[in-house]
């Protein structure tokens, strides 16, 4: 594994971490799970991503992270940095929802029961909330910060302006942003309209989520057949209806200048989102250990030409 550090921060992140949003919810085996994540951290993947609604049901993923963390990563606590957030819909009522200071902490209070740890590395704001003060929202980070109960905080889905003003207002309440988390893959380059600015400007770091683009940026739908247990077969969050003639005729181009690298097209996205200096880690899902080892392997592979880069521009999505 490399490293990668964090914006103008201390902390290094591996360049690729592993996400729990999918499959470790209850409807998978805990071995299968187990066997996920501790390959991922021998494998050097020292940073889990967790949030409080990840699962199905919500609170489900952490809560599966927290018995990995009983049975097989409590020794190695310190080695390991673990983040959450809390932003989109968790419970019912005016308090589960949103950015306020009553819902960030006590969220942040019932994600750290649930995966029974004292604190998480990093705590994040899952995505902006304009009915709030961004004061409120970006106090309560930093009060969970003073409380020990985060180490870092960060924010995800913000656009630049709010990028911006977020790293403004932490930065005078002494509490620094350490990271966003936004969407990028050669699927989805929303970031590249200033948001990758932004973040260099702030001098924060930044991990990239769903590089894969859920699994499109890969070989499990180039057939043009859905397989059954493959997550548009199986997840409200990617519907059957994307894998369309444009889909397929995109990713087997990309699949093609993969294979000419030697490279499949999984390791292709990855090598291709961190490319940029400005992309701290690539965040990326598994549903089985082959996955994940053959996402690794994608950190072997030679940088991409320029001639190499213009022909992907071809079939990535501007
Ligand atoms: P990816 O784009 O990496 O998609 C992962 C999926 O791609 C896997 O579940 C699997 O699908 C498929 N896949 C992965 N590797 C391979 C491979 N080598 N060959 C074939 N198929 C493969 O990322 P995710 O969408 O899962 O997101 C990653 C993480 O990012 C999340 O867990 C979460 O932590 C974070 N995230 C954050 C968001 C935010 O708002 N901040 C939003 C979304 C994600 P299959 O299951 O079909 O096998």
């Amino acid at each position: 594994m490399s490293y990668r550090r964090a914006g103008r921060s201390g902390l290094d992140l591996p360049a690729l971490s592993l996400g729990l949003w999918h499959n470790f919810g209850s409807s998978r085996s805990l071995d299968s799970q187990r066997a996920i994540v501790r390959r991922a951290f021998d494998l050097g993947i020292t940073h889990i991503d967790l949030a409080n609604n990840y699962g199905p049901p919500y609170g489900a993923a952490e809560e599966t992270f927290g018995r990995l963390v009983a049975s097989d990563l409590a020794p190695f606590r310190d080695e390991l940095v673990v983040s959450t957030k809390a932003g989109y819909d968790m419970w019912p009522g005016p308090y589960g929802d949103g950015g306020s200071r009553k819902y960030l902490l006590s969220s942040l209070d019932q994600s750290l029961g649930r995966m029974g740890l004292d604190y998480v590395d990093i705590f994040y704001h899952h995505r902006p909330d304009p009915s709030t003060p961004l004061e409120e929202t970006m106090g309560a980070l930093a009060t969970a910060v003073r409380q020990g109960k985060a180490l870092y905080v960060g924010v995800s889905n913000y656009d630049p302006a709010q990028t911006r003003r977020a790293a403004e207002v932490l930065d005078g309440l002494g509490v620094p942003l350490l990271i966003h988390q936004p969407s990028y893959s050669m699927f989805n380059r929303t970031v590249e309209e200033g948001l990758l600015d932004a973040i260099d400007e702030t001098g924060i770091g930044s991990i990239v989520f769903s590089p894969l683009s859920q699994g499109l940026l890969t070989d499990r739908y180039l057939g043009g057949d859905v397989p059954s247990d493959s997550r548009a077969a199986t997840s409200r969050f990617l519907s059957e209806e994307r894998i369309s003639d444009t889909y397929l005729e995109r990713a087997r181009g990309l699949a093609a200048i993969a294979a000419e690298r030697g490279q499949t097209l999984a390791q292709l996205a990855l090598t291709w989102v961190l490319r940029r200096d400005t992309v701290t880690s690539a965040l990326i899902g598994a549903s089985s250990v082959a996955q994940l080892e053959q996402n690794v392997a994608a950190l072997e592979a030679p940088a991409l030409t320029a001639d190499e880069l213009a022909r992907i521009d071809e079939f990535a999505v501007h």
